[in-house]
């Protein structure tokens, strides 16, 4: 893009402060930059694990943890920024707002507030992790799709961006307009269509999916475009053709058509009534190596080529990312508790399985995770590798995070790191066995010549017994027998 069509569009520069506005300053610290360069990632998890062996994380008490490492979280976050400043017309409003169910951790959130993210909300636990790590209405969507009148309220009450997800949900925010002023952004989610990725779970954008409005169906644009024109405060369009399994170009068709779908509504309005495109998140991670691929600047150069009205300055822009922000910044730590051999295959019993990477041992095809071996101190193990299963804890045959994995022979006391689970793994408990939920350590690794030293902070304490007991209606233990009914 020239200069000359931005210079074009400077008649627009009301509009644009508008939209400033509302969107908020994306940068309320420093502007994006990569970080120093330290060591590789790979470096920083080894020194990681070292330390939190050394220093008692992990141990004979305390067999499992999570562990977050901030320099690669704060490198994404850059990351993500400087693809898409290098894409937009300078000026463009681009909010990132982090999917929170990827990892809902308040620390994790402040971090990336700090670092110019906002958040993507989708119930009322992730708004109220957002507002506890401090994050703004004007950096928060709320897109869930099966908001209750309750949540609607507070969200038009705090000045959220909502997405509606349908016709019944836009009815009743139809009828909060008119009951009270908000300064929400509103916008309709819509469903492109475009078709599925290799996991038909994760992919939204198929022809039967749940989420928004099924944009091919009979008649259904024609009543997108009449909501529009019908409500003057409609002001966004939102789309996530997500997720893992996604190819690039099915995501960027599904951007494309919401974006040919927002000019035809501004068209038939007569003037620009969407200021903001909503293109949701869903960009695939690498579980095989540590590559990080794809990166968000190809995806943000792939969307300049094929759709270049949506980055030239006259939309703002949202979107919404979460398991290319987070997953490769994850390590899941377990002690090797046994080692044991069955029909001729060997196996090591560790803490990590069904209650920490639930998706993976119900779904071992879609989710295959990587795992590398430590010894008892921490140490990278070597040596010729033999398939072994890696078993987690919990009382059924399938509890397996790896079957046949090569990997150096196993001892117990070691130690195993499960790659990549910074998102929608350790921070999504589920409570089998009453397994408790791990800590989750976030650390800082000293990248001078010889330096080692790694600190920790707690991001989530781990869940202690009594919690568990708790939890599980222990303070209601003669509730049911007080309800009587023997007849
Ligand atoms: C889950 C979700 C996201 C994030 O998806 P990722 O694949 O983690 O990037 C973004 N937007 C919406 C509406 C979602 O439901």
């Amino acid at each position: 893009m020239g200069l000359d069509d931005w210079t074009d569009r400077r008649s627009d520069e009301d509009e644009t402060d508008q939209l400033t506005r509302v969107l908020g300053p994306t940068a309320p610290q420093a502007p994006p930059q990569a970080p120093p360069q330290g060591a590789p990632a790979s470096d920083r998890r080894d020194q990681a694990v070292r330390a939190a062996v050394e220093q008692g994380i992990v141990g004979p008490d305390t067999p499992l943890a999570g562990l977050l490492d901030i320099a690669g979280i704060r490198a994404g976050a850059a990351a993500l920024r400087a693809a898409f400043d290098e894409v937009t017309a300078p000026g463009t409003p681009v909010l990132h707002a982090f999917a929170v169910k990827a990892t809902p951790l308040v620390p994790v959130l402040r971090l990336l507030h700090d670092a110019g993210i906002g958040a993507e909300v989708a119930s009322p636990g992730e708004l109220a992790l957002a507002r506890a790590a401090g994050i703004p209405p004007a950096h928060t969507v709320l897109d869930s799709p099966a908001k209750t009148p309750a949540e609607l309220r507070e969200a038009l009450a705090l000045g959220i961006a909502v997405n509606a997800d349908n016709p019944q949900e836009l009815a009743r925010v139809d009828a909060l307009v008119q009951s009270a002023p908000t300064r929400s952004p509103l916008g309709i989610r819509v469903n492109p269509q475009v078709g599925g990725g290799s996991i038909e779970a994760l992919s939204t954008a198929t022809a039967t999916s749940k989420f928004g409005v099924p944009l091919r169906d009979d008649g259904v644009r024609e009543w997108v475009v009449r909501a529009y024109l019908d409500r003057p405060w409609l002001t966004r369009l939102h789309a996530h053709s997500g997720s893992q399994g996604m190819p690039l170009d099915l995501m960027v068709g599904g951007v494309s058509a919401t974006y040919e779908l927002a000019e035809e509504i501004n068209s038939r309005a007569g003037r620009r009534q969407i200021d903001t495109l909503d293109i949701g998140g869903g960009l695939p991670v690498n579980f095989a190596s540590d590559e990080e691929t794809p990166t968000f600047a190809q995806y943000a150069r792939l969307l300049r080529r094929e759709v270049p009205g949506l980055l030239d300055g006259r939309y703002g822009l949202v979107t919404e990312f979460g398991r290319s922000l987070l997953a490769k910044h994850g390590t899941l730590l377990a002690r090797v508790e046994y080692v044991k051999s069955a029909g001729g295959r060997p196996i090591a019993l560790t803490h990590a399985g069904v209650q920490v990477a639930t998706r993976t041992v119900y779904a071992p095809e879609s989710w295959p995770l990587r795992i590398a071996a430590y010894d008892a101190k921490g140490r990278p193990k070597s040596g010729p590798a033999t398939g072994q299963d890696i078993a987690g804890p919990a009382c059924f045959a399938g509890d397996l995070l790896a079957r046949d994995r090569p990997l150096p022979p196993l001892e117990q006391g070691d130690h195993v790191a499960v790659l990549d689970t910074g998102a929608y793994y350790f921070a999504h408990h589920y409570s089998y066995n009453s397994l408790a939920r791990p800590g989750i350590h976030g650390f800082a690794t000293d990248s001078r010549e010889g330096g080692g030293a790694v600190r920790f902070a707690v991001v989530r304490a781990a869940q202690r017994v009594e919690e568990i007991v708790a939890e599980a209606g222990g303070g209601l233990r003669d509730g049911l027998r007080e309800l009587g009914g023997r007849g």
